[in-house]
This record gives C-alpha cells, sequence and structure tokens, in this order.
C-alpha cells in the first residue's frame, strides 16, 4: 500500500462494509414505512441511511411508481424546471494509477497519451465559448505533471479566454485528492466545485480494482480528500460513484452515508452528486455482474433525489439521450452538452469517437444547440447561471438560500438571462424560436411583477446592445 505521507491529521474510515451490507439484508419492503418517509422527503428534509434502505429495498411496482411520483415532485419544487448546462474539458490523460476500468490506466501502452499546452487549452475553450458554453469541468489524470500549481495554472489560463461575446464564468474541477496545501493553491485559483469519485465504497471491491502499488490504492486517502479540501478554504464538494463496479445499493447507501459525513463534520453536505453508469472503455476489465439495468438505474436516480434534496444531481453524457431525457424528470439538475472527452476534441471536424483517445465512450454526441433545443421542448429551461458562486452563495451560504426555496426566485430569472443570452449570440434558428417562445411563457407565469419588469428590462438589453452577464 502506497501510503501518503502527507497525512496532517487523523481521518475517520465512516464507511462501515458491514453495517452498510447488514442493513441492505435486513431491510424489507414496508409499505407504510416508504410512505411515511416520501412524506418526509416533501417536506424537503435529508433521509437518514436507514431510510434510504427502505427505499431501495422496495420493488413492488406499485410503491417503486409513487417514488418516481415523488422525487418528480421534489425535483419540481426545488429545482423547478431549469437543467443547468455545463462540459467537460480533459487537460491531461497521463497518470500514475491503474484502475481496471478505465483507458487512461498506466498500463495500457495503447492509449494515445496527450497534455494540453496552454495554447492548446485556449483553443479547446474558444471553441466551447463559441457554441456558447459558460461552465466547464477541467478534467485531469493523477500524474506528477499535474501538480497543484498546473491544475490553478490551466483554471486561470480558461477564465482568461474571452472569444467575441464569450467568456466562461465557472470552472470546476474533476481530478486526484490533493493534500491542504494543494487545495488552497486550486481554490485561489478561482474554482468552483472540487470532484472525487470514491468509484466504489465497498472496500474489498476497491482494492480489487485500484491496486495497492498506485497512488489510488489508498481508499482513505481518498475517501478523506473532499474533508481536506473543506478545511482548505474549498465549499463546494462533488462526491460520486462508479456504477457497475459493486452492487448499486451498497454505492447509494455509501453516497448518502458521505453526503451526512460532511454535513455533521462541516455543517453543509456535497454541492453535487455523480452517478456514472460503467460505459465501453478501451482496454477495460470488470466483472459484469454488477451491470446496473436502466431500470435500477432510474430507481437509484430517484431514491437519491429523494435522500439529498439540496443536492444537485448530475446526468453526464455517458448515458443515451432517450436515458437522459427520462432521468431528467427524476431530479437531475446538471447535465453536460455539446461534449468531446477526447483531449483537443472541440476542435475535431466531426464526432467520431476513437476509444484508445478517451477515457470511456459516451452515449450522446448531440451538439449543445440540439440539447438545448430539446429541453426547451419538453418544458425545461437551460441554464448556464453561476451567479450562487459568483455572489458567494456558496457552501453553507448556498443552503442557506436554498432551503426555503429562495433559490427559485434567483435560479429562474437567472436561467432566463443566460439563457437570453444564448439566443441572441450563439443559437440556430429553430432554437432560437423555441427559446424566445419559452421565456414569454416563464415571462408570463411569474407572479412577482417587479421581478418580471427586472428580468423583461435586463433580457432587452441582452437584445439590443452588447451588455451581457446580468444576474440575480
Ligand atoms: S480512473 Fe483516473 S486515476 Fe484511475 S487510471 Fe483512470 S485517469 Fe487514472
Amino acid at each position: 500500500m502506497i501510503k501518503h505521507d502527507k497525512w496532517s491529521r487523523d481521518c475517520i474510515d465512516f464507511i462501515n462494509d458491514d453495517a452498510i451490507t447488514d442493513i441492505i439484508k435486513s431491510t424489507t419492503e414496508d409499505a407504510e414505512k416508504v410512505k411515511r418517509i416520501l412524506d418526509k422527503s416533501l417536506r424537503k428534509e435529508p433521509l437518514t441511511v436507514a431510510e434510504t434502505a427502505t427505499l431501495i429495498a422496495t420493488e413492488s411496482s406499485e410503491l417503486v411508481e409513487d417514488i418516481f411520483a415523488t422525487a418528480r415532485e421534489l425535483k419540481r419544487e426545488v429545482y423547478g424546471n431549469r437543467i443547468v448546462l455545463f462540459a467537460p474539458l480533459y487537460i491531461g490523460n497521463f497518470c500514475i494509477n491503474d484502475c481496471k476500468y478505465c483507458a487512461f490506466r498506466r498500463s495500457l501502452r495503447t492509449t494515445v497519451r496527450k497534455t494540453l499546452t496552454p495554447d492548446e487549452t485556449i483553443a479547446q475553450v474558444e471553441a466551447l465559448e463559441n457554441s456558447g458554453h459558460k461552465r466547464l469541468i477541467l478534467v485531469f489524470g493523477e500524474h506528477p505533471d499535474y501538480t497543484p500549481e498546473f491544475i490553478a495554472e490551466s483554471v486561470r489560463n480558461v477564465y482568461a479566454v474571452k472569444k467575441g461575446k464569450g467568456d466562461i464564468r465557472r470552472v470546476n474541477i474533476n481530478a486526484a485528492p490533493l493534500d491542504h496545501e494543494g487545495f488552497k493553491t486550486v481554490k485561489a485559483s478561482g474554482i468552483g466545485t472540487y470532484q472525487i469519485f470514491q468509484e466504489t465504497y465497498h472496500h474489498a471491491t476497491y482494492r480489487k480494482y485500484h491496486p495497492e502499488n498506485t497512488h489510488k490504492g489508498d481508499y482513505l486517502w481518498r475517501l478523506d480528500g473532499l474533508s481536506r479540501a473543506f478545511e482548505s478554504g474549498c465549499d463546494d464538494m462533488g462526491i460520486g460513484a462508479l456504477f457497475g463496479l459493486y452492487d448499486w445499493r451498497f454505492e447509494v447507501l455509501g453516497l448518502v452515508t458521505h453526503s451526512i459525513h460532511l454535513q455533521q463534520k462541516y455543517g453543509v453536505g456535497p454541492h453535487t452528486i455523480s452517478f456514472p453508469r460503467i460505459q465501453p472503455a478501451h482496454g477495460m476489465e470488470i466483472d459484469p455482474q454488477y451491470v446496473v439495468s436502466d431500470y435500477d438505474f432510474k430507481r437509484l436516480v430517484a431514491i437519491l433525489r429523494l435522500a439529498v434534496p439540496y443536492t444537485g444531481l448530475i446526468l453526464t453524457a455517458r448515458e443515451s439521450p432517450e436515458i437522459r431525457r427520462e432521468l431528467m424528470e427524476f431530479g437531475v439538475s446538471q447535465i453536460d452538452a455539446g461534449t468531446r472527452i477526447e483531449l483537443a476534441g472541440y476542435t475535431k471536424k466531426d464526432d467520431s469517437q476513437e476509444l484508445n483517445k478517451e477515457q470511456f465512450a459516451i452515449g450522446d454526441v448531440r451538439s449543445l444547440d440540439e440539447v438545448i433545443h430539446e429541453l426547451l421542448t419538453t418544458g425545461y429551461i437551460p441554464s448556464f447561471c453561476t451567479s450562487c458562486y459568483r455572489l458567494g452563495r456558496t457552501g453553507e451560504h448556498f443552503m442557506e438560500y436554498a432551503i426555503p426555496g429562495f433559490i427559485q426566485n434567483f435560479c429562474t430569472p437567472n436561467a432566463l438571462l443566460t439563457l437570453a443570452e444564448y439566443l441572441v449570440d450563439y443559437s440556430s434558428d429553430k432554437t432560437c424560436e423555441a427559446g424566445w417562445k419559452l421565456i414569454d411563457d416563464e415571462l408570463e407565469k411569474m407572479v412577482d411583477l417587479d421581478m418580471r419588469r427586472q428580468v423583461s428590462d435586463k433580457i432587452e438589453k441582452i437584445r439590443n446592445s452588447n451588455e451581457r452577464d446580468f444576474c440575480f
């Protein structure tokens, strides 16, 4: 076991495999309990591990439909009909780890390796800005070249790109766990969320897929990663598990346990939860027995929605448009769009996928404009909002706003303003037509007449001037 000798303090392994396994085995379907738990969720109260286990143990179709219906209702209550859009940007796929499911693992000699130069990064960001994106997540393998200083410099390079009316207003990070000093360096570059996925919370499975003689082989260093990030001043955290490595029920309870741990220790839970499902990858070696069916995937998303009402749920382009369309109903609040995960893929002429250049195969290669058009014509407001992050409504301060439902008052107006920018600066005619119709309908629905006037005035400025970047 490579032990990280940078431990500055003791840390807690709050994942008890036996306890989680016992609760899964001992929890049976109980209609009365399910009803009480769904009522609690509708009061927007986070669920306990035991309550979440009860929903997981529920299999009769009628009760599962109740779970789906309640997740839909809670989603509308807390997130309204907006869907926040972002894009991933892979900066480098050199990696010293050897995760058996990943095309970037070090022992895979046939993977094409690359680290974007600053100029290449700028070219990718310009392409993303030209398509209308405002929010990015930068992705890095774990490698001595990808130091905290390198990650911070990459963030600053991205924020510095201003192509036409384009700009990136929020940069999130998906990278290896750092020590306290490392997180402080990256935080200082102005990041939003720092994402670290535990991949699997089951210790034995973790050892099976992450060789001990690799950095990532240290389960506890990774599990403690976001705690160190909180202690270093980062305030928006993203957790996640890779579904298909082990029993999905165990991973859902692992995610809920992790959320509760952060909430209890730092007063704020994760900002987002991701639930990527294993997809084909170059040279992938996994045990297929835990592959998650579409039906169980729907159940776990709905159950997560109910368990952590104020945590954003991210569904990526790993999944097909059909699955994404269906799951957005149950509680997904953020999706990527126009995604290319090949290094320098945003300046590539076609959308073909070469798996020896990508971490895994993606299921949704539609353009940003195609995804936005579908959202507009299925009752969603596409949003590029970054105002909470930029106005300091982050971490526990975000929660202050989220809990009373205030966020509704900010989210919809801000979503309409960022949508208006997209329609004026980047949209196709077809999407423009659908977009302005939705904006008119949403303004009509706005009961706060003063807010309606303020939003309308700002939209007029966006349509008739070069002024941009309004927010509440
Ligand atoms: S999953 Fe991440 S850490 Fe593991 S081999 Fe792939 S890039 Fe490296």
